[in-house]
């Protein structure tokens, strides 16, 4: 038996089914006329730095700079029209944030973001310039999850979870359709993880289309509940030491963690490999990602003797730098 309990820094585990490949064909119609398909690239440069066919898929080129737009889409627009005018509220680090700023947008809903103190200057701008209100609010997530929490409450908004959502985590599945659509003999695709959504998604979707493909999750080991929990089969929470905002998470989350029991393995990195990593994007890949966005490479470099000769995607999954990471990669 797992565990009843639930962390303090997310709603309780939603009763909804997980998604199912049905619903990631949906969410690929619906995204269409919003979301061009995005590249994916090999690099002849980083093929012969890895000694395997690379494919790096572009995630980085979405209009909020990372995937997390694709469930954005897909989970406001399956609102059900009794929300009427009501707001969205969500808590998020960044690109989250973004996501759900940049749907709701376009569907015309209000939308509040929680962040934690001292958050990504880039990624505030980012989310105010779509029109949401940015309100800062607790040390670390599991606070501003709290706040989060008790104004959507007071307001009568829709509280959305970073990730025990099945309309994001659908949404998030397109990207691995597309990817499979485009090179279906992979061996294997490398994801990065903070909550879990892509890695579930991409796990669905390799079980659905591609059951030979192997499904690799990295994240990082100074902020490593996801893994911690898939390794343990239980729910645990993890202090967060890395810079890497996209991946800094601290708890796991149920719907994705159920997903991810089809992940072929779980690979941690330091920060030092995410430079590396990003700094490889940088000059053998015409590519500039924050550190996250450079997770799934680093992965792969950790594990390059094991896929020699093999066809290997990475999932570029954002381009949202902040100033002092700029300075540091440039230096
Ligand atoms: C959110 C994010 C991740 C992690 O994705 P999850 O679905 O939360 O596991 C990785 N990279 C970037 C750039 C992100 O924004």
């Amino acid at each position: 038996m797992r565990p009843t309990t639930t962390p303090a820094d997310r709603p309780a585990a939603s009763a909804a089914p997980p998604p199912s490949i049905t619903d990631v064909l949906r969410a690929a119609r619906l995204i269409a006329p919003h979301l061009p398909e995005t590249p994916m690239w090999s690099y002849p440069v980083l093929n012969a730095h890895v000694g395997a066919e690379v494919h790096v898929k572009h995630e980085n080129v979405q209009p909020t700079g990372a995937f997390k737009v694709r469930g954005g889409l897909t989970l406001l627009a399956g609102l059900p029209a009794a929300q009427g005018k009501a707001g969205v509220l969500t808590y998020s680090t960044g690109n989250h944030a973004q996501s759900i700023a940049y749907a709701a947008r376009l569907y015309g809903l209000p939308c509040t973001i929680v962040m934690p103190e001292n958050p990504n200057p880039a990624k505030v701008a980012a989310v105010e310039a779509l029109g949401a209100a940015v309100e800062i609010s607790g040390a670390t997530m599991v606070e501003a999850a709290v706040h989060a929490r008790s104004l959507a409450e007071e307001r009568g908004d829709r509280l959305i979870s970073p990730a025990d959502e099945p309309g994001l985590i659908a949404g998030v599945g397109t990207l691995y359709l597309e990817m499979l659509a485009r090179v279906p003999d992979l061996d294997a695709v490398f994801v990065p993880v903070g909550s879990g959504t892509g890695a579930a998604a991409a796990c669905l979707v390799a079980a659905a289309v591609a059951p030979r493909c192997r499904v690799i999750a990295v994240q990082s080991a100074l902020a490593p509940a996801a893994h911690d929990s898939w390794r343990s089969g239980a729910p645990v929470r993890r202090a967060v030491g890395t810079v890497a905002d996209g991946l800094a998470t601290g708890s796991a989350f149920a719907l994705p963690q159920s997903l991810m029991r089809g992940l072929h393995d779980f690979v941690l990195v330091h920060d030092d490999d995410l430079r590396a990593a990003q700094r490889v994007l940088l000059t053998e890949a015409h590519t500039l990602t924050e550190l996250a966005g450079a997770a799934a490479l680093a992965g792969l470099l950790a594990r390059k003797e094991e896929f020699t000769g093999r066809k290997v995607a990475v999932v570029c999954s954002g381009a949202n730098a902040g100033p002092a990471e700029l300075r540091r990669l440039l230096a």
